[in-house]
């Protein structure tokens, strides 16, 4: 497994890695046992170099550290291009560089002799093994290359070994070939070039990245290149997630990072990292890669998992959700309930699905706010009494200019005891200003209030057509540090709908910590 994330996938719109990003995810992909993480690209700015200055004073266990770079400019002695000499002095041992392979690109981008392109070639991987590097080949747009001058193709590979190349990686950089073709030119490189280890590069802009990857594999190569999450530039790069779970749990080969359960972990991390939570339905280690709403599904599934299931999820350190929606039936339910450890019995569980579906159709929708759904269970069972009431609340705004807008809120709380707190705060926006003052009054009586943070505030305009009173939906997620939990509350007001949403995320906070008052 060849990690590429810190370089291609720094390339994919709107992310940005600092150096202790960069470290960090180093770290990560160590620890998971990825055996090589290409760094970025020494001399091209500073922030590679100091990333390549301190990852080489870190003791890897498992992983080795790439460089990347490109083979010389052309009419210029390898040993005198700058960029290759940033490469030899770097931290890292091995280096990847690029190189064409497509008649096309040597006569049209680089509008140069198809000759000097493989002299380029040859002479930039011998100096780097001469300044005592490992050097692996990319063959940038290989499988294009193959299909227009399949002997060029093969000669620009055959000019990286001559240089002393260890590995020839196969790039599908436009991402548009088909598994079949990939699989049959890696089998013809194997066969050409015996000796020499083959790598895959994919691109997903036909969306089969992994897919090619595997068809690699299939074809002989040894080493899958690609991206957590499959980030990167266009469409992406192929999600090494993916690639890695194929190739242990589907296709029988031994790869280098020995334990999935701590895949999604991996994925969730490198997303908080990259400010970019990766796309929930990602197969594998996405939310909702094992989510499960349709009644008969459930149902099925509480006989066994297999029915519905092709991996049990905690294989790749993901979870089994229960949706629960007006499409729910009563084993969703049942089953949700063993999840939260509430004993339903047959009478209260119709009677929960029947007030669900008429909060549903109120606009009301529980997917994604397990908390509230909890919460509504437990006060149907008379099992919750909230230990607090809002007793009332206003909102200020002023426009003191600039463009600048100030919200205060005042809220009036009473504890299950009858004390009463008034309090204002203000905050960025409504929203802000009443979390703030009503965290405030609680906190006096509730010390818990100091470690519960809103970390996502969503709201959804309801459909005008659809016959509910409501007009918005309002998800908020909160945490304590260790746990996240989401909220919902509908109003045809959206402060109102806040402010639901709000109490309902305090209430679940208190529930879990053990605050509540027998009734
Ligand atoms: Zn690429």
């Amino acid at each position: 497994m060849y990690d590429t994330t810190l370089r291609d996938g720094a390339q994919s719109e709107g992310i940005a890695f600092s150096v202790e990003d960069k470290l960090e995810i180093l770290d990560a992909l160590d620890g998971f046992g990825v055996g090589f993480v290409e760094g970025g690209w020494p001399g091209s700015n500073p922030k590679d170099d100091e990333f390549f200055e301190k990852a080489g004073e870190r003791k890897l266990k498992n992983t080795e550290l790439t460089a990347f770079g490109s083979t010389c400019r052309h009419s210029i002695d390898a040993a005198d291009d700058a960029n290759l000499k940033a490469l030899a002095a770097c931290s890292a041992e091995w280096c990847c560089i690029f190189g064409k392979t497509w008649d096309f690109q040597v006569e049209v981008a680089l509008r140069i002799p198809l000759e000097e392109n493989l002299r380029m070639i040859e002479d930039s991987v011998r100096f780097l093994r001469e300044s005592g590097k490992r050097v692996m080949f990319d063959a940038e747009h290989f499988f294009d290359g193959y299909k227009s001058n399949q002997e060029y193709a093969l000669e620009a590979l055959g000019a990286a070994v001559k240089g002393g190349a260890e590995w020839l990686v196969l790039c599908d950089t436009n991402g548009g070939s088909i598994p079949a073709e990939v699989k049959l030119a890696t089998e013809d490189v194997k066969k050409t070039f015996g000796d020499v280890k083959v790598g895959i590069h994919c691109h997903n802009d036909s969306e089969l990245a992994v897919a090619n990857s595997l068809a690699a594999v299939e074809g002989g190569a040894e080493m899958v290149q690609g991206t957590i999450n499959g980030i990167g530039e266009r469409c992406g790069n192929a999600n090494l997630c993916s690639v890695m779970a194929n190739l242990s749990l589907k296709m029988g080969c031994e790869i280098c990072a020995k334990d999935l359960t701590g895949l999604t972990e991996l994925s969730r991390f490198v997303g908080e990292v990259c400010n970019c939570s990766p796309s929930p339905g990602l197969p594998y280690v996405g939310e909702k890669a094992f989510a499960h709403k349709g009644g008969m599904h459930v149902s099925a599934m509480a006989k066994d998992s297999r029915t519905y299931e092709h991996i049990t999820p905690d294989t790749v350190g993901n979870k089994r959700r229960i949706l629960i929606s007006d499409m729910s039936g009563k084993a969703s339910i049942d089953s949700k309930m063993r999840e939260f450890g509430i004993d339903l019995s047959d009478t209260e569980s119709r009677e929960v699905l029947n007030r669900i579906k008429s909060l549903e159709a109120m606009g009301y929708e529980f997917e994604g706010a397990d908390a509230s759904f909890e919460l509504l269970v437990r006060r149907l069972k008379d099992e919750w009494e909230p230990p607090f009431r809002v007793i009332g609340f206003r909102l200020f705004m002023d426009d003191v200019g600039d463009s600048t807008m100030i919200s205060e809120a005042s809220v009036k709380v009473e504890d299950f005891q009858g004390n009463v707190e008034h309090t204002a705060a203000d905050g960025h926006g409504p929203v802000n200003a009443l979390d703030n003052a009503l965290r405030k009054a609680l906190s006096r009586f509730f010390p818990i209030m100091e470690d519960i943070r809103l970390t996502d505030y969503k709201v959804r305009v309801l459909d005008e057509k659809s016959a509910t009173a409501a007009s918005v939906r309002v998800l908020i997620r909160s945490t304590d540090g260790k746990n996240s939990w989401t909220t919902v509350g509908v109003s045809e007001n959206v402060i109102e709908a806040s402010m639901h949403a709000l109490v309902d995320s305090i209430e679940y906070a208190m529930l879990k910590a053990g605050d509540k008052p027998k009734k």
